[in-house]
């Protein structure tokens, strides 16, 4: 497919604010992809070439790029300079000057999808002397063959910077209405995805072979799997109801989950976000090879760091691992402990639908327990004064609260459901409550907060609507450091109109954000409000930290608010 064809869409999608109206287009377009093509126009609707979990990033600098504009327009590096300030947007910067091209032997409009997307995985891959000037040229030759508009399309996908609005659930959304015709077979998709989270694989599995082929995508070793979540009750009395049976009760340890993939000889280690982080922690592989057994396998459990005694020590020392650079001075610096808990393949089989006793079982026979991996603390019972118990001593123990299990449950991936309920110390005081939420506006600052964001708009996610909808507007618990830091974090995510899958009511911001950054906010209350999109609000919100391990989709359902709403 010719590139002018998706440079035309993603004007469309950009003129467009309604989340509905976004996947109406979306679909009608996917109906006119060529089957080959599905996959590549997938990942760059979303303004990516590959899946997350495979880490590539387009790694441009501004300065590079912009030298490539000037480079394929002809023109001198002042003017394009001149040009950015004025526009603001290195795209439009492209589109601007490259309406009057240099006569090349290159044909203009003659860029395919296809060819696009081999090119920007070619500037990935090219690394060591000489590569920045390669990757430049390369680009100019991209942006040589486009029209004005594609060169500043390709300008912000190189960037990292398209922000079309649309996220993985809006694909799927516009993936089930132009192939099976329903949007109900989102869910089919959804169920897939959850196990398989690439929409490149979904798409073009989709498109070729249908939606019987979707049902049978099965765990494939080092590829992620979306991670089953916990829900949450008023008061232990409710567990009983929620779960009959026994319960596997286990420590909830404020640490970072990690999926950990075993193939043959190699491990890698996925993240929440189901990053890969494998590099960040050879301590861990290495552990993982001398203590738990088996050729291939997929297991979970919670990092934690650790005192010299093997006592857990708080999230924000851990998080000091979370780097690129001396890697092995910080794994002397910190060291860790992986608490693990599940196990969802094992030697050629997909344990996600045995029961998590037969799971946990067999976790067991493969960990051989060492200070530096071990099985998450745990008790098995159906009496709830036990779990009360259990509760008090891992409170004292300064952990974060309790996950309650049920025995006989399936690992349901990607899915926050009751099999799952966790019990944390907040919710033992019943006056707070902590909430993780995507920040998509802010409030200039005044007076001491002059300079940066005074307050932020902060939404929920709405899981069956694919949208953001606002419910607090947060000012209170931010440092003067994280005030600096965050207008940093959030720059990448800025545009200039309300992001399509955003909801608001009366509070509109004065900046606008695509959904990306996730805040932890304490909360005293929940309140009708007809001033946020929710129709609730939170009242006396609090920052608590950044939630870097949460992508938007993943913050605090609007279900999960009204329900606690509901329960009060
Ligand atoms: P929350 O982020 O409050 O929804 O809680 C879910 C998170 O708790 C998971 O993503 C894990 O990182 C963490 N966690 C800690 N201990 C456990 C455990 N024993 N089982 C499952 N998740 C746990």
């Amino acid at each position: 497919m010719d590139f002018q064809k998706l440079a035309d869409l993603y004007e469309e999608l950009e003129h467009t604010s309604s989340g509905n109206k976004m996947r109406e287009i979306l679909a009608e377009f996917f109906k006119k992809v060529p089957e080959d093509d599905i996959a590549v126009i997938s990942y760059l609707t979303l303004g990516q070439i590959t899946s997350d979990y495979e880490g590539v990033v387009l790694g441009m600098a501004e300065k590079s790029v912009l030298k490539a504009i000037g480079k394929a327009a002809g023109t001198d590096e002042s003017r394009v300079k001149k040009t950015m300030q004025e526009l603001g947007d290195a795209g439009l910067t492209a589109e601007k000057l490259l309406q009057k091209k240099p006569q090349t032997l290159v044909p203009v409009g003659k860029l395919t999808v296809k060819e696009l997307f081999e090119k920007l995985h070619k500037i990935t891959d090219t690394t060591g002397t000489g590569s920045q000037e390669e990757k430049i040229n390369i680009l100019v030759n991209l942006l040589q063959k486009a029209s004005p508009k594609g060169a500043k399309y390709i300008i912000r996908i190189t960037l990292g910077t398209l922000r079309m609005g649309a996220g993985d659930m809006t694909v799927l959304d516009a993936l089930a209405m132009a192939y099976t015709g329903d949007k109900k077979n989102k869910e089919v998709l959804e169920k897939a995805y959850n196990i398989c989270p690439d929409v490149g694989i979904i798409s073009e599995t989709l498109a070729k072979k249908g939606l019987k082929a979707i049902e049978k995508i099965d765990v494939h070793v080092g590829r992620p799997i979306k991670m089953m979540l916990a829900q949450r009750v008023e008061s232990l009395a409710e567990v009983a109801e929620k779960i009959p049976g026994r319960w596997g009760v286990e420590a909830k340890y404020d640490g970072e989950r990690m999926q950990v993939h075993k193939s043959k000889d190699k491990i890698s280690i996925f993240s929440r976000r189901m990053e890969n982080i494998t590099a960040q922690f050879p301590d861990v592989v290495k552990y993982l090879q001398e203590h738990v057994s088996g050729k291939e396998y997929v297991i979970e459990g919670e990092i934690l760091a650790i005192d010299k005694d093997g006592k857990p020590l708080h999230f924000q020392v851990l998080m000091q691992r979370k780097r690129k650079t001396d890697i092995e001075e910080y794994v002397k610096k910190v060291p860790v402990q992986l608490k693990l808990f599940d196990l969802l393949y094992y030697n050629g089989k997909s344990f996600l639908h045995e029961s998590y006793e037969t799971r946990t079982n067999q976790l067991a026979k493969m960990v051989n327990v060492g200070k530096h991996i071990t099985l998450a603390d745990r008790i098995m019972t159906d009496d709830p004064r036990e779990v009360e118990k259990f509760f008090q001593k891992m409170l004292k123990e300064k952990q974060e609260g309790i996950m309650i299990k049920s025995m006989d449950s399936e690992y349901q991936a990607g899915t926050r459901g009751w099999n799952w309920i966790k019990w944390k110390k907040e919710y033992h005081t019943e006056t707070t409550d902590t909430f993780d939420l995507v920040i998509v506006g802010a409030f200039y600052g005044k007076g001491k907060r002059s300079g940066t964001y005074g307050a932020l708009l902060c939404a929920c996610y709405n899981d069956k609507d694919d949208t953001f909808e606002t419910v607090t507007k947060l000012g209170t618990g931010l440092t003067d450091e994280m005030l600096e830091e965050l207008p940093k974090k959030l720059k990448r995510h800025l545009v200039d109109h309300k992001p399509a899958r955003v909801i608001i009511s009366d509070i509109k911001p004065e900046v606008w954000f695509e959904p990306a950054v996730v805040v932890e906010v304490l909360a005293a209350e929940i309140t009708k409000s007809p001033s946020h999109a929710l129709g609730l609000a939170l009242r006396f919100p609090r920052f608590i930290k950044l939630r870097e391990d949460k992508k938007a989709e993943q913050a605090t359902t609007s279900k999960e608010i009204k329900q606690m709403y509901k329960d009060k």
